[in-house]
């Protein structure tokens, strides 16, 4: 075999044994890299001279019978949101595209506290918001199943490195579906802890009260080793929770007596593309004769997910990117066209005889600023969120938004009353080609119509690979747990790829 088809808990057994080094793990990845990602896009920045340094230390520290970490020697690839330091954090975006950060986020700190060798940054949706890594101010990243379909996003970046075998860990974001839709579609696992699972500090903020760090892997069990490095409280965020973390590693392999899952009626309406229905009915077929309960459960509100997220999250982010105003960091318009402008404007004003309204020149740097360093996509956001925030509409929108959040955390609650799993498609389609939505905001968004709810009940979920198109499309299987609860949801979806072998399926890459 080569070093690429391992998992990540298969190359930690060889470096283990010394039947492998870090630095022929590195180089293995590096190499691929080189060949493929000129058309697949994934990455916006390889660190390959600090990878392969790293790598050399870890070795020599384990050839000195030195104790190593839980990553020790395996390489990880990091979604541009997360700060990490002395490299620059630009979240695909113009307006951090010369930011280099001072600090790293503690699940970066954690990967290199546990020895893991630091990739390489991933492409995005600018500042995550998007469902196609289209978003991104620097070009978008390919599907490496089929090169002229989008590989989701926002975290497309991290999805398709793992899938086209650039990196064999990744670390990416989850506000309404990032981890779990990117992953589906391009055939990977992809885990969204409970919010407060994993620290959000240094991971730069969209939606602060939905946003979640996660693994991107090959298989469950990768998941589970990636987890265990990045999970646990922080005092650095007010928001990660002070609950034990389990042994995600060793549970894997306990059976599931009496597992009850139930299926999401409201999963399974209209939308739903066939050849989905189809691959996730079967995966369901799976685990009945594993001896599993199958049962249907309701999430009644769930319709209204979409309309509660894309008030709720735009109405955060507008909040959250106030910050990119030109004076803390970060891009600034040039000075001399601002002065340029507002000469022009007051010449203008004079003639009218009205330069008492000229616009100050401060405002008139924070706009240009904000213009030129915005793309489209959170321009909008932020508009959105901006107006249902305003007065007069904050009652009608956002808070409104708030109850019907309320409502469907209650839903699940319910629901987590009856099974111990909910089980469902990740998207209603598989991947769609790109530039195929990008003119319809409305049908991206309705994309994320299974996804959105998770994070706005803030439990956990999984995607693991379940099929494909007759087009060769991967096809994604969504498992939820209640809140803290990953270690099942991960020995549950292992049990799956014990039994199947979507997982182990290769994107046919060309060269
Ligand atoms: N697609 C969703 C959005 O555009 C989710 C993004 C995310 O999870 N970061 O907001």
């Amino acid at each position: 075999m080569s070093i690429l088809e391992y998992s990540a808990t298969e190359l930690k057994k060889k470096l283990e044994a010394k039947e492998l080094t870090s630095v022929e793990v590195v180089t293995a990845y590096l190499n691929q890299i080189k060949e493929y990602d000129g058309e697949i896009r994934a990455f916006s920045f390889v660190n390959e001279e600090e990878a392969l340094n790293q790598a050399a230390e870890v070795d020599s520290r384990r050839k000195r019978g030195e104790k190593v970490g839980l990553l020790a020697g395996i390489p990880v690839a990091v979604k541009e949101v997360l700060a990490t330091e002395g490299q620059k954090t630009t979240c695909s975006s113009k307006m951090l595209e010369n930011f280099v950060s001072p600090y790293n986020a503690t699940v970066v700190q954690k990967i290199k506290d546990e020895d893991g060798i630091l990739l390489g940054r991933t492409n995005m949706d600018e500042f995550a918001m998007g469902s196609s890594t289209e978003n991104s101010a620097f070009g978008a990243t390919s599907n490496p199943w089929n090169t002229d379909y989008v590989p989701g996003g926002s975290s497309g970046g991290a999805a398709a490195c793992v899938a086209a075998d650039m990196a064999p860990l990744s670390l990416g974001t989850d506000t309404g579906g990032s981890i779990r839709q990117p992953a589906g579609l391009c055939g990977i696992v992809g885990l969204k802890p409970t919010y407060g699972r994993v620290s959000r500090y240094g991971l730069v903020a969209f939606a602060s009260s939905l946003d979640q760090v996660g693994p991107m892997t090959r298989t469950v069990a990768d998941s589970a080793l990636l987890l265990q490095a990045i999970a646990g409280h922080d005092r650095l965020d007010s928001t990660s929770a002070n609950v034990e973390v389990p042994d995600y590693l060793n549970d894997l392999e306990k059976p599931l007596a009496g597992l009850r899952l139930g299926v999401v009626t409201e999963h399974f309406g209209e939308g739903l593309d066939e050849e989905v229905r189809q691959a996730v009915n079967d995966s369901i077929e799976v685990y009945r004769s594993l001896g599993a309960t199958i049962s249907e459960v309701s999430l009644p509100h769930n319709k209204y997910g979409i309309a509660a997220y894309y008030l709720i999250a735009p109405s955060e982010a507008s909040s959250n990117l106030a910050r990119y105003d030109g004076v803390h960091y970060g891009y600034r318009a040039d000075e001399r066209e601002i002065w340029q402008e507002l000469t022009e404007e007051r010449h203008r004003l004079v003639a009218d005889g009205d330069e008492r309204s000229a616009t100050s020149p401060l405002v008139k740097m924070y706009c240009k600023t904000r213009s030129e360093g915005f793309g489209a996509e959170v321009k909008r956001r932020i508009m959105l969120g901006t107006y249902a925030l305003s007065a007069g509409y904050y009652d009608a929108y956002y808070l409104k938004a708030l109850k019907v959040r309320r409502l469907i955390q209650k839903d699940y609650l319910e629901a987590f009353k009856e099974v111990d799993l909910l089980i469902g498609p990740v998207t209603p389609t598989p991947a769609f080609k790109t530039g195929e939505k990008t003119g319809d905001p409305l049908s991206m968004y309705l994309g994320d119509l299974f996804t959105v709810c998770t994070n706005l009940a803030g439990v956990a979920a999984i995607s693991i690979p379940c099929g494909f198109s007759k087009d060769g499309l991967p096809i994604g299987l969504q498992l939820q747990s209640p809140q803290f609860h990953e270690q099942q949801l991960l020995r549950v979806a292992h049990m799956y790829q014990t039994q199947t072998d979507w997982h182990i399926k290769r994107a046919p890459l060309a060269s």
